[in-house]
């Protein structure tokens, strides 16, 4: 499945980074689409291909109002022909959201559910017809994971890979396709998410791969963030030109450079940051904010 050109990921460095004897670098999977970007086509790629090959016509999934999962989604299905239809958490909000009108412009339906049957799974009657496929929220799942085992980056250069957590699909699928002697590295932005070790652990192929994952970095919770993290996020703009989201990215490249600040990496460490896009999700910060 090649809606996506992965030949745009590049491998830079970040010299504003490089330091105590640490060298690092940041695979920019942000590069291959403005909202198909990241880890969510790779998540996605296996399950359209399923979908395409079992003659399905619609995708239904799940998200938030400022979800990446359900824009990628949206934009995805509409390249590969299929149709798309995003259970939304909550009741209709009287403004929709940047990334609501971003979806529902690629073709993709809306239905606004409580917070309660979202939690319970409840999906409206008239969205259970034949010939869909439903893929869990975030993409979370064995399939989401194997796509993510195809992020291609040098496996004999790196032994520590890190990537920011929200469900774990991303970090199990790095984690079953990793070399032996590599780590990934997770850094969870949600709150109090103890059960994150867990998820990641039932999409592993080898039970016994460790998981690391740090859990300091939430700046509060999921989608929160503070002057500290936008003032991080425009200086590392500034200093190496990579743009970053406040949801993921930026917290993801705040908690690398602190942990590098506190010698976590031994010198000589060979450290690679995935970036994984979710800038769309900027659009719901005030104009000014951020610098790019
Ligand atoms: C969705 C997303 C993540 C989280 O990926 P999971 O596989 O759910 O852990 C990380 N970074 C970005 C930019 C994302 O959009």
């Amino acid at each position: 499945m090649q809606l996506i050109n992965e030949d745009l990921i590049t491998t830079d460095i970040v010299p504003y980074f490089c330091r105590h004897g640490v060298t690092v670098y940041t695979l920019r999977t942000d590069n291959i689409h403005p909202v198909i970007s990241g880890n969510k086509w790779f998540k996605l790629k296996y399950y359209l291909e399923y979908a395409l090959h079992q003659g399905k016509k619609t995708i239904i999934t799940f998200g938030g109002a400022y979800s990446n999962h359900i824009v990628a989604t949206a934009a995805a299905c509409k390249q590969a022909g299929l149709a798309a239809i995003g259970v939304i958490r909550g009741e209709e909000p009287s403004q929709w959201s940047h990334t609501l009108c971003d979806a529902k412009g690629h073709g993709m339906k809306l239905y606004f559910i409580s917070r309660n049957d979202y939690k319970n799974k409840i999906i409206p009657d008239e969205i259970h017809q034949p010939g869909t496929l439903i893929i869990p929220e975030g993409g979370y799942g064995p399939l989401g994971a194997a796509g993510a085992g195809t992020i291609n980056y040098d496996k004999e250069v790196f032994n520590t890979i890190c990537c920011a957590a929200g469900t774990g699909t991303m970090m199990a699928g790095l984690i079953n396709a990793k070399k032996a002697d590599a780590r990934i590295l997770g850094i969870s932005v949600l709150k109090n998410n103890a059960g994150l070790a867990n998820e990641v652990q039932h999409l592993l192929i080898d039970k016994n791969d460790e998981i690391n994952i740090c859990h300091q970095y939430h700046f509060g919770g999921y989608a929160k963030h503070n002057c500290d993290l936008i003032h991080f996020m425009n200086t590392l703009y500034r200093h190496s030109g990579i743009p970053t989201d406040f949801v993921y990215s930026g917290k993801l490249f705040y908690a690398i450079n602190d942990l590098i600040e506190q010698k976590y990496f031994t010198a000589g460490s060979r450290v690679l940051i995935i970036h994984c896009g979710g800038l769309q999700g900027n659009a719901s910060l005030p104009k000014g904010t951020l610098i790019f």
